[in-house]
């Protein structure tokens, strides 16, 4: 079996069936010992967040953590940031006229201060009403000419961030650090801010059977080979998906 570079989403992705998350992460430390594949988190979560998870359900040491939708990189177990990717994202992004322009909506609801970061600036916002806020915002926004993108997801979450990171180019950045080609790596995931994984490029990617409707819309708008739409959910559809494109027995 060769190595591969495995990208994966945590919650309702990686975590939510705790039965299948034993079996999947035995199997996967035993192919890093053995092989040399390398476990990559890519995760909404901040780095608090993430660790209450963590401990919650015993997760594995990744080789490295992307959080905040891909805003900021921790590499081999390293608790601060990695600088090139923070100076790679930072160009053009203005922090406090994100804020200042968004407190215009009152639509949108800050979320808890741990998830408010550097490079993201993070609401609540009501599906029902999120079409014309969404429009609306990044209109707004444009007239001020930054560097940025809106990330909806789980029809809740909304991420404000640079334009240049998302999970998608974080898991690039790492692609190209540890030298995986996109046939040696697998992406996967089950709402909104996994698109970006998934519209890389060839990067093999697993659809958890549990995926939300605005990534099976996006899916079915874009298919693609590469890409595999589990019957299992969580760690069960990345069990089934892993065996499906031939990285585990
Ligand atoms: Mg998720």
């Amino acid at each position: 079996m060769a190595k591969f570079m495995f990208v994966t989403d945590l919650d309702n992705t990686l975590v939510g069936d705790d039965q299948a998350l034993v079996q999947l992460n035995q199997m996967l430390s035993q192919h890093r010992e053995e092989h040399g594949s390398k476990i990559v988190y890519a995760t909404g979560r901040s780095l608090v967040l993430y660790r209450e998870l963590e401990e919650e359900k015993n997760l594995l040491e990744p080789d490295a953590l992307v959080v905040s939708v891909g805003t900021e990189i921790y590499l081999d177990g390293n608790h601060s940031v990695d600088s090139s990717w923070s100076a790679q994202i930072a160009s053009g992004w203005n922090r406090d006229t994100v804020v200042t322009i968004a407190a215009k909506f009152y639509e949108l609801k800050p979320q808890p201060d741990t998830e408010q970061r550097p490079f993201k600036v993070s609401f609540f916002l009501e599906e029902q009403v999120s079409q014309p806020v969404l429009e609306k915002l990044e209109s707004e926004l444009q007239k001020y000419g930054l560097n940025i993108k809106l990330i909806y997801s789980s029809g809740i979450d909304l991420d404000i961030v640079p334009r240049q990171s998302d999970k998608g180019q974080a898991m690039q950045f790492l692609r190209q650090i540890w030298k995986f080609a996109a046939e040696e790596t697998v992406v996967c995931g089950d709402s909104g801010n996994d698109i970006a994984l998934f519209a890389v490029g060839n990067e093999r990617g697993i659809l958890v059977g549990n995926a939300r409707p605005e990534l099976l819309k996006w899916h079915s708008e874009n298919p693609a080979d590469c890409r595999y739409l589990a019957q299992n959910y969580c760690a069960g559809g990345i069990l089934e998906g892993l065996k499906y494109f031939g990285f585990l027995e």
